[in-house]
């Protein structure tokens, strides 16, 4: 950590504290954190918010609590997970316990049923059959009830499951994103690039990949901190998502390190892609939103490589991989590929 990088970092959690003791506040860490990031201004939606807060007065604990479950609080998808899946088994567990009733009362049904058929028989009296008559009535009454408690039952759950269906697919669907960056995270990543390599063999269609890496990052958030860096991932992440295609994907490889997965698209094709996101990366002048302050602008190198027959799915990356090295070694800002690799490339590099 630069010592700008430090004093920085001590400035943000000093006025998180002095906001603290401002509006009586406890720092428990979570307030902490709260503060500590609007202190950052990295969440202008958060501090649009406690700005007005402040004008009315001062966050009361409540008001704290309720802000740092909107804003920070982030519950990881696995525990997401058992949420849904507990909801699920106690949902599961009463309609098991509502069909045991209904059968319980069916079962008894069909007992008095068949008691009264063996009554009808041998009985003749009249005032005999009227009072089974009743009997039987009031049964088929018990029945029709029990019957609809299981209907009303049935239906809560119906809805309920349905509820517990979408809440599911969220999380699965957020359990394959970069939460950083809202693009495809490595899981999903590897996932797709297995299923565009058996598509390219199968189908004997092209398929490339991409890789980029943002040049001197580190030098970046020494300069102006990790949270401006953050920001800076989003947009980068922002930028190769607006320059692929439909089919294609496009993900957060490593902490600075992107990659697109361009199926039925041949070596020229995925160069043309890379440069793309290459000029509209560097085109892009930094601005810090809550400062206005110039930040200048980045750069990013790119390795491009394509599928060829004998290849695995991590043959393929460490080909990419060689030539984002190459690209570095070679003055970083531009894009290499593979038909370039030169052995001294990969020593160097
Ligand atoms: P090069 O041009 O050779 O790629 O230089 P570099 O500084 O980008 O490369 P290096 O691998 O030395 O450093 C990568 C830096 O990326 C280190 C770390 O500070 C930063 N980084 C990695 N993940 C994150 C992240 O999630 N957020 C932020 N802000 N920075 C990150
Ligand atoms: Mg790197
Ligand atoms: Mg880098």
């Amino acid at each position: 950590m630069s010592d700008q990088e430090f004093k920085r970092a001590l400035g943000y959690a000093n006025s998180a504290m002095d906001l603290l003791k401002r509006a009586s506040v406890p720092p428990y860490p979570q307030f902490y954190e709260l503060l500590y990031t609007y202190a950052t201004g990295v969440n202008p939606a958060l501090n649009t918010r406690i700005n007005g807060i402040f004008r009315d007065g001062n966050p009361t604990v409540d008001v704290a609590e309720q802000l740092y479950d909107e804003f920070l609080k982030s519950q990881d998808a696995s525990e997401r997970i058992s949420a849904v899946s507990q909801r699920m088994s106690t949902r599961i567990e009463a309609v098991h316990e509502a069909i045991d009733t209904a059968m319980t009362t069916a079962n008894a049904y069909s007992g008095a049923l068949q008691a009264a058929s063996g009554d009808l028989d041998i009985e003749s009296d009249p005032q005999a059959l009227k009072v089974m008559a009743r009997r039987l009535l009031n049964e088929t009454r018990r029945m029709q009830d029990a019957n609809h408690q299981l209907e009303q039952k049935l239906e809560a759950s119906r809805d309920d499951i349905a509820l517990l269906q979408r809440d599911l697919d969220d999380v699965r669907r957020e359990a394959m994103l970069d939460p950083l960056t809202k693009i495809c995270n490595r899981k999903a990543f590897d996932e797709s690039l297995v299923k565009a390599f058996a598509d390219a063999r199968t189908q004997q269609t092209p398929m490339s990949l991409v890789l980029l890496d943002i040049d001197h990052f580190k030098r970046f958030n020494d300069t102006w901190g990790h949270q401006t860096g953050d920001q800076v991932l989003r947009l980068v992440a922002m930028t190769l998502k607006s320059n692929i295609k439909g089919q294609d994907t496009a993900a957060r490889y490593g902490g600075e390190e992107f990659a697109a997965i361009l199926p039925m698209t041949d070596l020229e094709g995925a160069i043309t892609v890379a440069d793309n996101v290459r000029s509209a990366v560097q085109a892009k002048e930094l601005l810090k939103r809550s400062t206005n302050e110039k930040l200048g602008r980045i750069t990013a190198s790119f390795g491009v490589a394509t599928y060829r027959p004998g290849d695995t799915p991590s043959t393929l990356i460490e080909r990419a991989d060689r030539c984002l090295y190459a690209a570095k070694h070679a003055g970083r800002n531009r894009v290499h590929n593979e038909t370039e690799l030169a052995d001294d490339d990969v020593v160097a590099a």
